[in-house]
């Protein structure tokens, strides 16, 4: 059904459903063996603990559904021992794992620990957006002794199952991805790009002489909550590429409508997405709340110092940042957001927000499944990380008028969408930012969890799924980058400023670690 090449996933999505329809009808019409005899194998499915995306998880059980493989789908935040005792009841054949933010990495080393010390002989898959080839190779499969296999997007599957459950084929593909592992950790072992020493990195920090900084003064401090935002103000502020491509759909939007093989399933696809965001208007399928603020705030250090009021004196949090330490052709500049900060002596704000447009998201999908209609189940998932993010940018804009000098602003929504303002709102968890423990400082900050429904999850996910959270940067010069690896004098002194232990720190920041 999917190898022919002549279908794209979302219409394998929506003929899965009519095909789940047609057997829920045909059922009881049908004899035990008959009906019993189909089934190629079962495969369970699970987001793993502290973790809340599934989007593709789901994609990836209607895909398997219609191969003729049994699905066991546990949902998200499923710890270890319940996908072990289900793998175990339910006789699966195969267990596969899903995560989005990096901490689900070291949740799916852990399940697969478990694996191997109960011995489970089963094949295990690792997906999601946060997994890679390498990792799967590097630290998944060693610690499990069974075929432990990366599936890089949902298209991949089926092919990968069959082939697994295939007495003809296994051997030689598990030969083949072992052989592909123990290549990819070979080429973890050869050295890699040297680290500074952290005094290194900080003396060629990036420096702007303050005095000719443009610090303008937000309008209010504190925070502000924003109560039911209107979704149909939302609808103008989607970036569509994104949506496309959790459907798989490579070759970007807006060409990909007209591409002549893709292009009619594409805008298939785009018009259910309209119809749905109406449905979501007229119906209040979904809601949305914010909360965000500005705080005087000063770089110390290597924090930013959040004051309690304009004395500057009290400080109410400090917001640890990290810095970059892998060395630069040019030896700097080795980028810390704290340097987007003014120091002591300077009036600066810093800005933080949270906010949702997925209130409602969970119950609407759930009844979708219950009808068995997967394809409108995934399609709600996505629009509302859709209107969560265009949430983001309008909240954004707003944010930049409150801070003064968004006021002048005059940007098209494509340019918008491209982001070329000034300014930026890095996430916790993102390669600026990478720990993803700083969302319980934001959280505290702009008081989230007493103000709205958002919640974090153990893991700092956040609930519903289709919420987002970060700060506010000012400075002209803010941009975007990736901290990388750090070493271990880094973390010893990111640990200490925060009073976590280093090891429970390596554990957050396993990603980054650029040493053993
Ligand atoms: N228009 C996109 C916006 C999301 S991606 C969409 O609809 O999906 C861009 C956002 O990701 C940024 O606004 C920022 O919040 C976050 N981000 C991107 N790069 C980042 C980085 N290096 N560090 C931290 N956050 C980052």
């Amino acid at each position: 059904l999917f190898g022919s090449g002549k279908m794209f996933l979302p219409q394998v999505v929506k003929t899965a459903r009519v095909m789940k329809q047609a057997v829920a009808h045909l059922e009881p019409l049908m004899d035990r063996e008959n009906a019993g005899s189909g089934a190629r194998g079962k495969v369970l499915l699970a987001t793993v603990k502290g973790d809340v995306h599934d989007i593709g998880k789901n994609i990836v059980g209607v895909v398997l559904g219609c191969n003729n493989y049994e699905v066991i789908d546990l949902g998200v935040m499923v710890p270890a021992d319940r996908i072990l005792k289900t793998a175990r009841e339910r006789g699966v054949d195969i267990v596969g794992l899903s995560g989005l933010i990096t901490p689900s990495l070291n949740e799916m080393i852990h399940v697969a620990k478990e694996m191997q010390r109960e011995g489970f002989d089963l094949p295990l898959l690792i997906g999601g957006a946060t997994t890679s080839r390498k990792h799967t190779a590097i630290k998944i499969a060693p610690v499990y002794e069974h075929a432990t296999v990366h599936v890089k997007d949902a298209s991949r599957a089926a092919g990968v199952v069959g082939a697994l459950l295939n007495a003809d084929q296994r051997d030689a593909y598990m030969r083949e991805n072992r052989n592909a592992q123990q290549r990819a950790l070979a080429e973890f072992n050869r050295p890699r790009r040297p680290l500074v020493s952290q005094t290194h990195a900080l003396a060629r920090r990036w420096e702007f002489d303050w005095a000719q900084v443009d610090l303008p003064k937000p309008k209010f401090t504190g925070v502000r909550d924003v109560r039911d935002f209107s979704m149909a103000e939302l609808v103008d502020f989607i970036d569509w590429g994104p949506f496309f491509h959790a459907w798989e759909f490579r070759g970007g939007y807006p060409k990909l409508l007209n591409d002549p093989q893709r292009g009619a399933a594409a805008r298939k696809l785009f018009d259910d997405a309209q119809a749905m965001i109406r449905e979501i208007i007229d119906r209040g399928w979904l809601r949305a709340q914010a909360v965000y603020g500005f705080f005087p705030a000063n770089a110390d250090g290597g924090d930013i110092a959040v004051f309690e009021d304009a004395r500057r004196k009290a400080v109410r949090a400090r917001l640890p940042m990290l810095r970059q330490q892998q060395k630069k052709r040019l030896d700097g500049p080795y980028l810390s957001l704290v340097d987007f900060v003014a120091p002591r002596g300077y009036e600066d704000y810093i800005g933080a927000f949270a906010l949702t447009a997925g209130l409602g998201a969970d119950e609407k999908t759930a009844a979708f499944k219950d009808a068995l209609d997967d394809y409108n189940a995934i399609l709600l998932q996505a629009v509302a990380d859709r209107l969560a993010e265009a949430f983001a940018e309008c909240l954004h804009a707003k944010a930049r008028r409150d801070w003064g000098y968004g006021l002048g602003e005059a940007l098209s929504h494509a340019d918008l969408i491209r982001e070329k303002y000034r300014g930026i709102r890095p996430a916790p968890g993102y390669p600026a930012c990478p720990d993803h423990t700083e969302k319980r400082a934001l959280f505290d900050l702009l008081r989230v969890e007493q103000e709205t429904d958002i919640r974090l999850t153990e893991n700092f996910a956040m609930w519903p799924a289709a919420s987002i959270s970060g700060w506010y940067f000012a400075h002209p010069e803010a941009r975007y980058f990736s901290v990388g690896k750090i070493d271990a004098d880094q973390v010893a002194d990111y640990a200490q400023r925060k009073g976590m232990s280093i090891a429970e720190m390596e554990r957050w920041l396993a990603p980054n670690l650029g040493y053993e």
